[in-house]
């Protein structure tokens, strides 16, 4: 399957699972995807090598189109509670992303001062100190870290650039107390390989990685959507119940979509 995409700079607002009433940023290309991993489910489809890289809408483009639909929401008194990088691929590959983060938390400031600003990322590029530090400007960077073990991160993940699960581990030391780590659990094949991160291994490994890096909360979702491996199953809840109470047991607050 192809995935799906979304159109413009700024979507919705959407009733999200995890973070309320959201308005997307995408500062990702609108006609392709573009990410720094290939993960087997992604809802936007795999991956593909770009001869010429894609271009990105400018800063001064994003702010503008932002911008305009908070005033419009402002003035039709529409509830906000997070204004969400989100879309087509991985945010903080656009190369002004610290630009773009302190322009969002302004106008979020100006317009919509209680909703939050929140980040979807897949960590691949956190230890940048200047992407870190613009992270970190967000009440909400969300990280995903689906793997415990380096096979299953590229079984899963399978990452477009040079980076291991240590890289990420390392680069998500940062957040310690103040990021929220959001994990994807899910069971299947791929290319005839077994993909399944909710083993025992697996989850005992992943577990240790949730003890060292002491996020302020834990996402665990399954699969809701199609995905472009079409040999996946959606985890039941009960699995996913059984995985939150052990991180509970850490003393960390978990929440199950
Ligand atoms: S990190 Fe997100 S956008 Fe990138 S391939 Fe994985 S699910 Fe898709």
């Amino acid at each position: 399957m192809s995935g799906f995409l979304f159109e413009q700079i700024i979507f919705g607002p959407i009733r999200s699972r995890r973070l309320g009433i959201s308005l997307g940023v995408n500062l990702l290309p609108t006609a392709c995807k573009h990410c720094t991993f290939n993960c087997v489910y992604c809802e936007c489809g795999w991956t593909k090598a770009h001869e010429v890289e894609p271009g990105f809408p400018g800063a001064g483009i994003i702010r503008e189109a932002l911008e305009e639909k908070l005033a419009s929401m402002q003035k039709k008194n529409t509830l906000l509670d997070s204004i969400t990088f989100a879309g087509n691929g991985e945010p903080t590959i656009h190369p002004e992303f610290p630009r773009i983060v302190d322009d969002v938390v302004e106008l979020r400031n100006n317009y919509f001062p209680d909703a939050r600003v929140s980040v979807l990322t897949n960590a691949s590029r956190a230890g940048d100190p200047q992407i870190a530090k613009a992270l970190l400007k967000t009440d909400n960077p969300i990280l995903k870290l689906d793997a415990g073990t380096q096979e299953m991160f590229e079984k899963l993940n399978n990452p477009r650039i040079p980076v291991s699960l240590d890289d990420v581990l390392k680069s998500l030391e940062v957040f310690r107390g103040k990021g929220v780590i959001q994990t994807l659990f899910v069971k299947g094949t791929h290319k005839g390989e077994v993909i399944d991160n909710t083993t025992e291994e697996e989850v005992s490994q992943w577990l240790k990685h949730i003890e060292r890096l002491k996020p302020r909360l834990v996402m665990i979702y399954p699969i809701a959507r199609s995905t472009p491996e079409e040999n996946l199953e959606v985890v039941p809840f009960e699995v996913l119940n059984e995985i939150a109470w052990r991180v509970e047991k850490l003393g960390i607050e978990t929440e199950v979509f």
